[in-house]
């Protein structure tokens, strides 16, 4: 794999693998601060040398990950945090603000998402300050592969999980606090922009069934 980082070749899957690399580019891995909005806590990403996130660099972060509801620590799928990563440093190695990592199924439950991905460890609820959510999400979209990424405009941030055959997209409208409302009509949202329309939201609509929205997810 000559010079390319493992976590960037996680992250971007084997496509990033093939990326030509200048011999005099030497990449550098810069540490990454993420942020949790609700405890105030902190963790840094550190790359080794060789942009491995392996396991002593992320010790600690399944805690600082922890549902913020009721404390309770679950794993981290390893590729979740390689995604943060590589976005974060793309977008000028900018803090990842975090609003939630790993949800307790109870706590899933309650927010009417009992199937979240949150409570396997494998989403995170995140913002990068400085960079619009469209931005975001669609960057998000055009640059993994076997990820879910949902949008909130109104609640102010993008979800991401990993781990699906399927890719999966979706918005959101719901407000901090509101359950899930999702557009009457989602293929128009995966329209570029559709969704930052300012005749939107529209009215309440059914949460969709269909397959697109499996991983449909409760903000939180
Ligand atoms: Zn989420």
């Amino acid at each position: 794999m000559d010079r390319l980082a493992f976590v960037l070749a996680l992250a971007l899957g084997a496509a990033a693998a093939a990326a030509p690399r200048r011999a005099t580019q030497r990449p550098t891995w810069p540490a990454i601060t993420l942020e949790h909005l609700s405890t105030h806590e902190r963790f840094v990403l550190r790359p080794d040398p060789g942009g491995h996130l392996g396991a002593r660099r992320l010790r600690g972060l399944t805690r600082f990950l922890r549902c913020h509801h009721t404390g309770q620590i679950h794993a981290i799928a390893a590729r979740l945090p390689a995604v943060l990563y590589a976005v974060a440093h793309h977008f000028g190695d900018r803090a990842v603000e975090v609003i939630a990592g790993y949800r307790a199924p109870r706590i899933a439950r309650e927010k009417g998402n009992p199937k979240s991905h949150h409570k396997e460890g494998r989403a995170c609820d995140f913002r990068i300050d400085g960079v619009p959510l469209p931005t975001l999400r669609d960057y998000l979209r055009r640059s993994f592969g076997g990820i879910g990424v949902g949008y909130y405009p109104n609640a102010g941030f993008v979800h991401v999980d990993v781990g699906r055959k399927k890719r999966g997209f979706w918005t959101d409208y719901s407000s901090p606090g509101e359950k899930a409302r999702y557009t009457e009509d989602p293929p128009a949202d995966e329209r570029p922009n559709r969704a930052d329309e300012p005749s939107l939201p529209g009215p309440p609509a059914q949460a969709p069934t269909d397959e697109r929205h499996e991983g449909q997810d409760e903000q939180d």
